[in-house]
């Protein structure tokens, strides 16, 4: 079975918010012309004939301004009718304004957002005045109907808060998207927030907990998919999925990416939107051939790993940007996914050893006051 069809959209590079952590550029960055969308509609003409998914991303999409996303969006809507676009939007929300909100509802654009944790804990690693500005936005996409998820980036310092964020999280009602803090590459101290593995494995294991404790108030993205990844054995977010050749970014001047994360790093561009590259044209460029190398790579390296079926080696971006493009290991996140994947599939094989389907809460309801089983989560996402 194909991988879902993703291509990333990012406006600018651009973005008002300077986040510790985080290696966007200035606000005044060069924004994406509708020109450019419109080369991307001609592009995908006869490229692919599956759905494809649209995510406008940055820097900061919003910078881009209403007109953009009124003429963006049906242009690309009614351009693909054959690919039967859908959209999602990726945003401090700073910018959002009633105009801009009005046309997203339209379209019925989720967004995902970026809080991480209660206001002392976000201003700290995000910068004064990020909370309210994200909030302020928050209430007018809100007030549109719209649907915001927020994102929570953990630091190695924020991760000595967990407790105080899932309590923050669970409180105001959010679903919880956990995000490990990355190396910044541009910064000169490139580990300063970083969440190393071993912590991020130990703070997924304490969601995995957290979320089953609280299992009917609040939903951890991130447990769900995983546990979904061991229970149907596939990898069903892009990081657990061979996402090269099925996920592209295009870049503010039409430049053609592998993923968002690599836009602006010339040595990453594997085409332009302007030229129409078919598949086959990707496929010459260098970048692409060090995804697929990164793919074979995974299949000798991880081999022997009993969730390589459903990891994949994780993500290819946290593999291979910080060794210059040199494949020198899988994602360096593998020891924090091979600690979660155990620790679900240990569980998971003790429940059903001690009790038939019927009795672990996947084909019945557990039982009143029972501690929530790992079973219980299935039961869940099946019943809603
Ligand atoms: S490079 Fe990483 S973040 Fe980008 S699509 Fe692939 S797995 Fe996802
Ligand atoms: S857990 Fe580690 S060894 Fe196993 S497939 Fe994932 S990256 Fe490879």
């Amino acid at each position: 079975m194909k991988n879902p069809f993703h291509v990333m959209l990012i406006p600018t590079l651009g973005c008002p918010s300077k986040c510790s952590y985080c290696w966007s550029s200035d606000e005044g960055s060069p924004i994406m012309s509708i020109e450019t969308i419109k080369e991307v509609v001609a592009w995908l003409k006869d490229f692919r004939t599956d759905r494809v998914t649209f995510t406008f991303h940055g820097g900061e999409p919003l910078l881009a301004g209403a007109d953009f996303y009124r003429q963006a969006l049906p242009l690309l809507s009614r351009g693909l009718p054959q690919l039967n676009p859908e959209f999602a939007l990726q945003s401090n929300l700073w910018r959002m304004t009633p105009e801009i909100a009005q046309v997203l509802a339209e379209y019925h654009v989720p967004i995902g957002s970026s809080i991480d944790g209660p206001k002392e804990i976000n201003d700290l690693q995000r910068g004064n005045g990020y909370f309210e500005k994200t909030m302020r936005g928050y209430e007018i996409a809100k007030a549109h109907g719209l649907n915001v998820r927020f994102i929570c980036t953990f630091t190695n310092q924020s991760v000595k808060s967990r407790e105080e964020i899932f309590s923050f999280f669970l409180k105001n009602g959010f679903t919880l998207k956990l995000h490990p803090a990355l190396p910044s590459l541009r910064s000169e101290n490139p580990r300063r927030w970083a969440l190393e593995p071993e912590e991020y494995g130990d703070l997924l294991v304490y969601l995995l907990d957290k979320s089953l404790e609280h299992l009917q108030e609040i939903d951890v993205m991130n447990i769900n998919d995983l546990f979904r990844c061991v229970f149907t054995r596939r990898g069903n977010v892009c990081t657990f999925a061979d996402c090269m050749g099925n996920t592209f970014a295009v870049g503010p001047d039409g430049s053609i990416y592998p993923c968002y994360r690599f836009v602006g790093m010339p040595e990453y561009i594997m085409g332009n939107v302007y030229d129409h590259p078919t598949v086959d044209d990707l496929a010459k460029s260098d970048a692409w051939k060090l995804m697929f190398g990164y793919k074979e790579y995974v299949d000798t390296t991880c081999g022997e790993c009993k969730h390589i079926r459903y990891c994949r080696g994780g993500c290819p971006y946290n593999a291979i940007a910080p060794t210059d493009g040199k494949i020198q290991g899988v994602d360096p996140h593998c020891v924090a996914y091979k600690r979660i994947f155990d620790e679900i599939t240990d569980r998971l094989n003790k429940e059903m050893g001690e009790s038939p389907m019927m009795e672990m809460g996947f084909l019945s309801k557990p039982k009143k006051g029972a501690r929530p089983k790992v079973m219980a989560l299935m039961h869940k996402m099946v019943s809603t």
